[in-house]
């Protein structure tokens, strides 16, 4: 290692990222959990399966960072080109290494094989001087290696495999780097739903003129918006962990007040895994009734580990005869004040946790166009409805944006809103 560890490089490999197939969640992943470890990533590189191109990227990443993670093209097929390239990058030549044949042949005589396919045979060959890192979830291996310039690792494109190995063997690897490192970059992010960028950034901004300048040297602060929130994100760098945190903390703690009625604790900033953690802890559960959303509150819900314990279940009651058949919405109700009302949503909330059983409800129910809005209903209305127990609060939305928008939107703030009533409810 010639230099300290502190940014990194991500090469994305693979056609399919061009042509906008496959998103490249390998890239976004690697530069969140390398933030977590201080090591910052400074620049991303996307070419296809061309080993020219691959070749390029690498040779450009070396120059500017210290640690380049290459991912994907590192399978048996004949459009897997990272070693190769890369080998050539470096001078070197593939080489067996014998740990990773050893281990695919142990794994196709499991599966009832006598020697390992000459194709999959390829994934024993590594660039020389490089270390395997094992793979878990598959049979190609990480690739470890360095040069003068950088610290490289080959990872699959897989992500469940790359993951895999990034949190497993080749995390002493990052830590060692990071701790070697002199210029390390420290997050603290607080996640924020349920208020506009831009006034949260007025009421923050004034919190923080009144932290003399002395104590905020050094210390930055980024707004990062997205369709459901707003995360702040305060970086120190040039630090040790201690020392960041102890240099960000007054800031942190001048803004707590402003931020606290929209705030929520999740290391993956995921409102739905804040909602089930806090569920968990009481153990509590939660029903829903969905509308407009359409089941996308559920999915979330049950998209986060361990769902069984705090999701009793949820209900798609689009049209009036399946609110009042499934949950007992009054026909009359339905009649008088539409299906985008409040007393439709209270229904639907009680309703569903009636008949599932459950602590928590949430009724959803809206206009999310493009079509269906009316004068008093606009599209982009959204009536909330949460109930705990018997007691239920409902509250009207208004929602900008195209269907998808205003469906995400009303999606997270009914987490948000449960999310809130469960904290309030301890304070
Ligand atoms: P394999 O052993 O499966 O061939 P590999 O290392 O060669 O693994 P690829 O062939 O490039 O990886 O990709 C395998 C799978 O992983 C594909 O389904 C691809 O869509 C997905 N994938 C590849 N790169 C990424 C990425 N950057 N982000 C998300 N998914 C990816
Ligand atoms: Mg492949």
């Amino acid at each position: 290692m010639s230099k300290g560890a502190a940014s990194a490089a991500v090469v994305s490999v693979g056609n399919e990222l061009l042509f906008g197939e496959t998103l490249d969640t390998n890239a976004a992943w690697l530069g969140r959990k390398l933030a977590t470890l201080g090591i910052s990533v400074v620049r991303g590189y996307t070419v296809g399966d061309v080993a020219e191109d691959i070749g390029w990227a690498v040779r450009d990443a070396i120059q500017v960072a210290d640690l380049v993670l290459v991912t994907g093209g590192l399978g048996p097929t004949p459009d897997d080109l990272t070693k190769v390239a890369v080998a050539n990058v470096l001078g070197r030549d593939l080489v067996v290494d014998d740990r990773v044949r050893e281990s695919l042949q142990a794994r196709y005589r499991e599966q009832g094989m006598d020697d390992v396919p000459p194709a999959a045979y390829d994934q024993a060959y590594v660039p020389a001087d490089s270390e395997s890192l094992h793979n878990a979830e598959g049979t190609a291996p990480g690739i470890f290696l360095s040069c003068d310039e950088a610290t490289i690792v080959l990872l699959p494109g897989v992500p469940r495999e790359l993951e895999d190995i990034v949190s497993g063997s080749l995390l002493p690897h990052l830590e060692r780097l990071q701790r070697d490192s002199s210029d390390r970059v420290w997050h603290h992010v607080i996640h924020t739903t349920g208020v506009a960028e831009s006034r949260l950034t007025a009421l923050v901004e004034e919190r923080l003129a009144d932290v003399p300048d002395a104590e905020r040297l050094g210390v930055g602060l980024a707004y990062l918006p997205d369709l459901c929130g707003v995360d702040l994100r305060f970086t120190a760098s040039g630090l040790s962990r201690d020392e960041a945190f102890a240099r960000m903390a007054p800031l942190v703690q001048s803004i707590e007040g402003v931020v606290k009625p929209y705030r929520f604790e999740s290391d993956s900033g995921d409102l739905a895994e804040a909602v089930s953690q806090i569920l968990r802890e009481r153990g509590m559960t939660i029903a829903t009734a969905e509308s407009c959303t359409g089941g996308l509150i559920a999915k979330k819900v049950t998209g986060v580990e361990g769902a069984s314990d705090v999701f009793a279940g949820g209900i798609v009651a689009y049209s009036n005869e399946a609110k009042i058949a499934l949950l007992g919405v009054s026909a009359i109700d339905l009649a008088e004040h539409g299906a985008v009302s409040e007393t439709v949503a209270t229904q639907l909330a009680l309703g569903v946790s009636d008949l599932l059983n459950s602590d928590v409800g949430i009724g959803v129910t809206g206009v999310a166009g493009p079509s269906g809005g009316t004068e008093d209903k606009p599209v982009g209305t959204v009536w909330i409805a949460t109930s705990l127990g018997d007691e239920v609060a409902a509250t009207i939305c208004r929602y900008s944006g195209g269907r998808d928008a205003v469906r995400a939107k009303a999606g997270q703030a009914a987490l948000a809103a449960v999310y809130r009533r469960l904290v309030d409810a301890t304070a």
